[in-house]
């Protein structure tokens, strides 16, 4: 006792096995119970999570299973061949560019040749290195439209005579097509 009692610090459970052995209290737990009751988890829209050996997400306020989300599903299926030039799908790449562009990696780099032509490939690199390809895709529709009001001007000025800008009337037709299957792919994404 004395010296040695004083110096030792009394943690709380110590004090009440102390006043229980003075009470006669002696089966009395010292500790304070923790109440561990069960924790619904909070998701919000669009969370994906796993429970009773389904997989959930919360789509437009509805708590759902993911396998009746067809959407979800379609984003991720590629199709066999390559919508643009019927090409199947089958290279590490094309599995690579698919997603993104929603054609094959050959017709990507007929895409990027004629995007040179008509002076939007830093443009299109840029936008694509962001993740922003949906800015690109307005950026492309924007410049076509462009073009076809220009070329209204001068048919309308000189009779027959056609002026794309500089560019051949085969480069906006496929650049029309690009921006269109671009934003087929947005749309499905
Ligand atoms: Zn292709």
């Amino acid at each position: 006792m004395g010296d040695s009692l004083l110096k030792k610090e009394f943690r709380a459970d110590d004090l009440q096995r102390i006043r229980n052995l003075i009470t006669g209290h002696y089966g009395n737990s010292t500790r304070s119970q923790i109440g561990y009751t069960h924790r619904e988890e909070f998701h919000k829209e669009g969370d994906v999570w796993e429970e009773n050996g389904k997989t959930w997400t919360i789509k437009n306020g509805l708590k759902q299973s993911v396998s009746k989300l067809s959407g979800i599903r379609q984003a991720l299926q590629m199709p066999l061949v390559c919508p643009k030039c019927g090409k199947a799908l089958n290279t590490p790449l094309d599995k690579k560019m698919y997603p993104i562009h929603g054609f094959c990696f050959d017709c990507v780099i007929k895409m990027e040749e004629d995007l040179r032509k008509a002076g939007l490939y830093d443009a299109y690199e840029k936008q694509l290195m962001s993740g922003n390809i949906e800015n690109f895709v307005q950026e492309l529709k924007d410049r076509i439209q462009h073009i076809s009001d220009m070329k209204i001007e001068y048919s309308s000025d000189q009779g027959e005579l056609e002026d794309w800008g500089g560019m051949s009337r085969e480069i906006i037709e496929s650049l029309e097509q690009w921006a269109n299957l671009l934003t087929e792919k947005l749309g499905n994404a």
